[in-house]
């Protein structure tokens, strides 16, 4: 299927992040889950390999690679640990989009090379407790008072948040006595104002950093604002578009690590008399992942190809992530009945696979948002 949307320099990526990822991540990514330990060095080797800046243009110091790359990238770190897969994907895609979508060249030239280096690591902030999938209902306020802006609010399930140097957030702005919309702001972690909560206490993605934001009387300048009050729902959901390609390639990743485990286990396993796999359920079973997962992949490249070619992947984009998602939990979940009561201990890893599959449906729009994208936009179609 690859050779569909690879050329030979995406072989060549995958092959790079692949034996970084087994020879780095594989050994100690069982431990990093166990305690819920950060994967602090591994991200400062990620930032030196150029994975970190993967889609951060040249001259602002990254890789300056396409959207096919990127993907392929997170597939090969969610093979081995989809929690370093999503510090490295939402630092890439929420943490530096909003900036390098909408940002001034003074805000780029400000916040990206030290992105793209890994040296500052990135977090994206929309989510409020009662503003999930009703991202609008944002309640976190912006006052404008002279050239500053005081933001009072929160969010909440933040990825990286206790790690991230720099962040941007959504915000509602209020200049004079006028709401004038919801805009991103992007700002460093050390300003005055900014709490940062405790870790929270996950089913999976454990080494990924998850917490709340407070926003307490912080005094920002004016030019922290990206683009403008006017397109901030605009920003945030095209920065959502692309995170969502982001999270079929984690998925298709989540999914393929707990295959290939189920796979080699079923050849070598016996019982009455002959291999797993020989039972017809079991190979069938094996058979409908491995197929799942193609359609993944056909779903994620078709979205990545697209948007480096140019077009609209509002559709595309969520059809894959809904896709992938859901074929995450079906392949851990049916990973593990392959491996019986070996497959329900952590020896095997795909417990591991199958608690970090159950986040893939929720976060950046869940499955009933993602089909109501997808009927949105058919029913569009229709009109014309
Ligand atoms: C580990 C983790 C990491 C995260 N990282 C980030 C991050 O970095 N940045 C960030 O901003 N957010 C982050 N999130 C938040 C995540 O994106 C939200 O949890 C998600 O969008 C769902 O919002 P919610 O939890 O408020 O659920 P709700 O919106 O309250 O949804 C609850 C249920 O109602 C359903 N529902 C809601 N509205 C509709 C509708 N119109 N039609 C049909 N069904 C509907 C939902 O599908 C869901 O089943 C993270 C969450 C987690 C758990």
């Amino acid at each position: 299927m690859n050779k569909l949307f690879f050329t030979q320099e995406h072989y060549m990526i995958r092959d790079m992040v692949r034996k970084f990822a087994e020879t780095e991540i594989a050994p100690v990514a069982r431990e990093l889950d166990a305690t819920g330990t950060f994967p602090r060095e591994l991200v400062k080797k990620m930032g030196k390999l150029g994975i970190m800046g993967i889609n951060v243009p040249e001259k602002y110091g990254g890789a300056g690679l396409d959207m096919v790359s990127f993907a392929t990238a997170i597939i090969e770190l969610a093979r081995v640990d989809a929690s370093v897969a999503i510090t490295m994907a939402a630092h890439t895609s929420l943490g530096t989009l909003p900036v390098l979508l909408f940002g001034t060249e003074e805000q780029r030239q400000r916040y990206l090379p030290g992105l793209a280096s890994g040296n500052t690591l990135g977090a994206f902030g929309l989510t409020e407790p009662q503003a999930g999938s009703d991202a609008g209902a944002t309640k976190t306020k912006a006052v404008r008072s002279g050239n500053d802006y005081i933001v009072n609010g929160g969010k909440i399930f933040i990825t990286n948040a206790g790690e991230a140097q720099v962040l941007s957030f959504t915000s509602q702005v209020i200049e004079g006595d006028k709401n004038v919309g919801i805009a991103a702001f992007i700002i460093q972690t050390d300003t005055p104002g900014l709490e940062i909560g405790e870790k929270e206490k996950k089913m999976g993605w454990k080494a990924s950093d998850t917490r709340q934001l407070f926003f307490k009387d912080m005094k920002i300048p004016a030019d922290a604002m990206l683009g403008s009050p006017s397109d901030g729902f605009k920003t945030f959901m095209k920065t959502l578009t692309s995170g969502r390609v982001s999270i079929g390639a984690l998925s298709i990743g989540t999914a393929q690590g707990a295959y290939e485990i189920a796979l080699k286990y079923s050849n070598e396993r016996e019982a009455f008399g002959k291999q797993i796999n020989k039972f017809q359920s079991v190979g069938f079973s094996l058979a409908d992942m491995a197929t799942k997962i193609e359609a993944s992949k056909l779903l994620v490249y078709n979205a990545a190809w697209m948007k480096d070619n140019g077009y609209d992947i509002t559709k595309e984009a969520a059809m894959a992530k809904l896709f992938a998602s859901e074929t995450a939990m079906e392949v851990t979940t049916d990973a593990i009945q392959v491996l019986g009561g070996y497959g329900y201990v952590k020896d095997y890893d795909v417990e591991r696979f199958f608690r970090d599959a159950k986040i893939l449906e929720i976060g950046e729009g869940t499955s009933e948002i993602q089909r109501l994208i997808i009927l949105r936009s058919i029913l569009k179609d229709l009109q014309v």
